[in-house]
């Protein structure tokens, strides 16, 4: 059967090929380790036109009234609603996530797209200090977006939409392993007939075109969302031309429950927001710390939760977890799975190899590890999958310290009977967002990392802010003299 194959980039407000001809990048499913597309594997040419368009484009586009700019964005969100039954079929085949989690990340869109909408009415985008300087947020400029395959919409989302509503312009590269949803966005943001160059968006590697959007003298900022490797490498390319560099990267994050926690509630909802997407979230509760008095009982409870979970393809009804994204992550997994053994860590529940019946695709069991010690390479490394390490602690204090010694710094949680005393242990937790007696959140609250997580907020005002510049003008017609004091003498 043949499968689609994508040959256009999105530069200058049209779909043109891409100048390597012929040359292609596959969208594997992992549901089954075929090939289902295939999208071009973009040029260093590519790129140069891309940005070219966005520079052309930025002051045209950032004197248009923001009310306009908001109309258009309006456009896209209706073209979305039409356009989310075929991104849902295709997030099943390129990402792999099941029906319910695949309407998740659709939704996402909405969400930040909706939230930005109303919080950028908030900025004030002119003020005047006490004596007088006129201050103003402008737009940083044309804006190198780099994206990851997994939860691609929400990341396209909270870059490119914030962005451009401040009056930047886009250059989006999205990951080569689920560009199709990307495609899928670039087409509604087309219909929605936005001034040509605002918005381009070229497939293809982070080695070339991603490189090539880095260096480039004409990008005022990369906003980089992926690996920590990556951002170092992008951080390193972005130098030379000190453009402003916004980096959400990985983590390793750790549910601390206390002593008086209400374990039977609280493991398994823990457990479940690390399961989400196959365990391939950067906020992922991947460490569970347990005082030494509750360690059996936690376990007993994390074994359950790990042994009655529905591994299946995402056209499975019941699958709750579906595949990882691809071949590359199912070794790197088992690999780390394999470490934990040989580093003395217990597997009790899941382990190495593949679930029964789902041989084909890029399936992995879930995990659970006891007897970890936070300095294994299993509590240090992001694994990116369906694995929990439990750890035990003696104190409180040390239990504070275990969450810390990372070099990551995205996320945490705490549980504790007293809801007081879990948020006095919150703040001591070094990390940008801190899950409090649960996992429920807000779109509207700034989301990013401490530590090599990486400096950017995405999400709500924040999230808008990453995007301005600050000036101030002074002098006449501007500002007041300041009083002088009055000599004394
Ligand atoms: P990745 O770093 O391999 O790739 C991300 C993107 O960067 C891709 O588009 C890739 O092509 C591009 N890229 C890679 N090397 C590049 C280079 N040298 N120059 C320019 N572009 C380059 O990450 P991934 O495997 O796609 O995503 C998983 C990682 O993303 C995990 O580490 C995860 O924690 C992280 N992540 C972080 C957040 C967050 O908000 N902090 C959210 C989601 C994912």
């Amino acid at each position: 059967m043949s499968i689609p194959v994508y040959k256009d980039q999105y530069i200058n407000g049209e779909w043109v090929p891409s100048q390597n001809p012929g040359k292609y990048a596959d969208v594997e499913d992992p549901n089954t380790g075929k090939v289902v597309a295939q999208v071009p594997d973009g040029a260093v040419a590519d790129m140069e036109a891309a940005v070219k368009a966005a520079k052309a484009a930025f002051v045209p586009w950032m004197n248009t009234p923001l009310a306009e700019r908001k109309a258009y964005l309006v456009k896209v969100m209706e073209n979305w609603q039409k356009k989310k039954p075929k991104v849902v079929e295709w997030l099943k085949k390129e990402l792999g996530s099941p029906n319910g989690l695949s309407q998740l990340h659709v939704y996402l869109l909405d969400m930040h797209l909706g939230i930005a909408l109303q919080q950028v009415e908030k900025i004030a985008f002119e003020t005047r200090t006490p004596q007088g300087a006129l201050v103003v947020k402008e737009p940083v400029g044309v804006v190198g977006c780099i994206t990851p395959w997994n939860y691609p919409v929400n990341q396209i989302a909270c870059k490119i939409f914030p962005a451009m509503l401040v009056g930047c312009t886009v250059v989006l590269k999205p990951s080569e392993v689920t560009p199709i949803n990307a495609y899928l966005v670039a087409e509604c943001i087309h219909e929605a007939g936005l001034p040509k160059g605002v918005f381009n968006m070229v497939f293809g590697h982070g080695q070339t075109v991603g490189h090539t959007l880095s260096a480039h003298p004409d990008v005022d900022m990369i906003s980089f969302t992926g690996s920590t490797r990556a951002g170092k490498e992008i951080t390193r390319t972005a130098a030379d031309t000190l453009k402003v560099v916004k980096n959400e990267l990985g983590g390793k994050s750790a549910a601390l429950m206390l002593e008086d926690a209400d374990m039977k509630k609280l493991v398994p909802e823990f457990m479940t927001q690390l399961l989400e997407n196959s365990g391939q979230k950067c906020n992922a509760l991947t460490r569970m710390l347990v005082p030494k008095s509750k360690y059996e009982e936690v376990c007993g409870i994390a074994k359950a939760v790990a042994d009655g979970v529905l591994v299946g393809k995402a056209d499975d009804p019941k699958a709750q977890v579906g595949p990882v994204a691809n071949r590359v992550q199912y070794e790197k997994i088992q690999g780390l799975i394999k470490k934990g053994i040989e580093e003395g860590a217990r597997v009790i529940s899941g382990g190495l190899g593949k679930p029964d019946g789902l041989e084909d695709g890029f399936f992995v069991k879930p995990t659970v590890f006891a007897d970890v010690h936070n300095k294994m390479t299993i509590a240090q490394e992001e694994i990116f999958g369906p694995v929990l390490s439990i750890i035990p602690y003696e104190t409180e204090q040390e239990g504070i310290d275990i969450a810390n010694d990372t070099i990551y710094g995205l996320n945490n949680a705490v549980a504790a009977a007293d809801p007081e005393k879990a948020l006095a242990v919150a703040r001591q937790l070094r990390s940008g967002t801190v899950m409090v007696n649960g996992t429920f959140g807000t779109g509207d609250a700034p989301f990013g990392g401490y530590k090599q997580s990486g400096n950017a907020r995405e999400w709500g005002l924040t999230g808008i802010e990453d995007f301005l510049l600050v000036k101030h003008m002074q002098g006449q017609p501007t500002q007041r003299p300041p009083k002088k004091p009055k000599s004394k003498l």
